[in-house]
């Protein structure tokens, strides 16, 4: 399927792999929005949480779940998870993903949690 997400699971495309397993990928977004930027991709093409169907319901839960054990990797305290749905949502690539953003540094919070 010419679609780079499958490419980039297929390892057809190479990416910066942080950890994979049977069902989802995690690598380095290229052009990282956030200090700390990855992605969480299922290794089954489904476009977009908008025809996500419900055969397939548990896999945003994976996602979900990889994401947490990425930050944990990573050692983010605190971060986003996002899912751009479609084209008016900033959903450029078609083939699910949920965004994992962190590294932001907050100098009056680090001084509070001190
Ligand atoms: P979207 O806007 O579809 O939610 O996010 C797609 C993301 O994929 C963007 O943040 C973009 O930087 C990233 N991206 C696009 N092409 C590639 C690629 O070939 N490799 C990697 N690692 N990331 C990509
Ligand atoms: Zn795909």
């Amino acid at each position: 399927m010419d679609c780079i997400f499958c490419k980039i699971n297929r390892n057809e495309i190479s990416s910066e792999v942080l950890f994979e397993d049977v069902g989802v990928k995690v690598f380095k977004d290229v052009h990282p929005s956030a200090p700390v930027h990855f992605l969480v991709v299922p290794k089954k093409h489904i476009e977009s949480i908008s025809l996500l169907t419900e055969a397939d319901r548990d896999i945003p839960g994976a996602l979900v779940f990889a994401a947490k054990k990425a930050a944990h990797m990573l050692g983010l305290e605190g971060y986003k998870l996002i899912f751009n749905v479609g084209r008016r949502g900033g959903q450029i690539i078609d083939h699910l993903h949920l965004h994992l953003l962190g590294g932001w540094s907050n100098v009056a919070l680090d001084k509070e949690l001190r």
